[in-house]
């Protein structure tokens, strides 16, 4: 394993520094119970609502349908997939309409001879996650001339930076304007092999529309960040777009959507 690639990919400062503590993510899988099952463990009251868990109590059916499929399904693996979205008291994502026109610009000034590559590799990377996800990238070069984290003509800029203490950092949904930025390292651009800026790309576009790393699921991974996400499937994935293969991971060649990335992709942006 090469050296730098140790903290080769960053999502943003907010995630330093919290590689300790914090409750254990199982890799465990409970036993699946379907939904006839638990219907069948939760009753009516005298004032109609049903009850579960012997006073957790939802006003319809429907709502009830509801807290299955959040919290039961999901956690007893009932649905295959990856990845785990960003989650502070709700899911941290793009809304339904943002989703479809998260647009940027590619700085012309500071990648200078470089801007063409990074072009190519913003094309090839956001076309991995719009033809899985619902989401659609927009690159507006209009402002390109003037592509800075004030830029408010986009959704966020892509400049490159001469910190080398990673290849790239991206943000999250919830990111103000001003911290909504794709940096690129100059050493992205030197040897990085078995990735390619494309892969790098594609792990931080993850970051962007709202994905963790995928191995602070298990502490077992010994890069635990946070409790902060919440599975979108019951299925921990150690190739994932979005492990760090430093990490007890599986992934050697290139970053890549794999199949559970997909179906986890899928599940957010349906
Ligand atoms: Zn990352």
């Amino acid at each position: 394993m090469l050296k730098f690639r140790t903290f080769a990919l960053m999502a943003g400062v907010a995630l330093l520094g919290t590689a300790c503590g914090g409750p254990e993510a199982s890799e465990t899988q409970a036993p699946v119970m379907s939904w006839e099952e638990f219907q069948a463990n939760a009753f009516q009251d005298a004032e109609g609502k049903w009850i579960i868990d012997g006073d957790l109590a939802f006003d319809s059916k429907e709502e009830l349908r509801g807290f299955y499929d959040n919290n039961i399904a999901e956690e007893k693996g009932t649905t295959q997939g990856g990845l785990a979205v960003y989650y502070i008291g709700g899911d941290i994502k793009w809304s339904s309409t943002q989703k479809g026109n998260l647009t940027y610009c590619i700085s012309t000034s500071s990648f200078g001879t470089r801007k063409t590559a990074v072009v190519n590799a913003m094309n090839s990377a956001t076309a991995a996650w719009e033809a899985t996800a619902s989401v659609n990238f927009v690159y507006s070069s209009t402002y390109d001339s003037n592509c800075t984290a004030s830029q408010t003509g986009v959704l966020f800029d892509v400049r490159q930076t001469t910190d080398t203490s990673y290849l790239a950092r991206a943000f999250f949904p919830n990111s103000s304007r001003s911290g909504r930025n794709i940096l690129i390292s100059t050493s992205a651009f030197g040897s990085i092999s078995p990735w390619t800026l494309t892969g790098v790309l594609r792990h931080e576009l993850g970051h962007t529309l709202g994905f963790r790393h995928e191995h602070t699921r298990s502490t077992a991974s010994g890069c635990y960040e946070d409790s902060q996400w919440r599975a979108l499937t019951s299925t921990y994935d150690r190739s994932s777009v979005m492990h760090y293969p430093q990490c007890n991971g599986t992934q050697t060649g290139d970053l890549v959507l794999t199949s559970l990335d997909k179906s986890g992709a899928r599940s957010l942006y349906p």
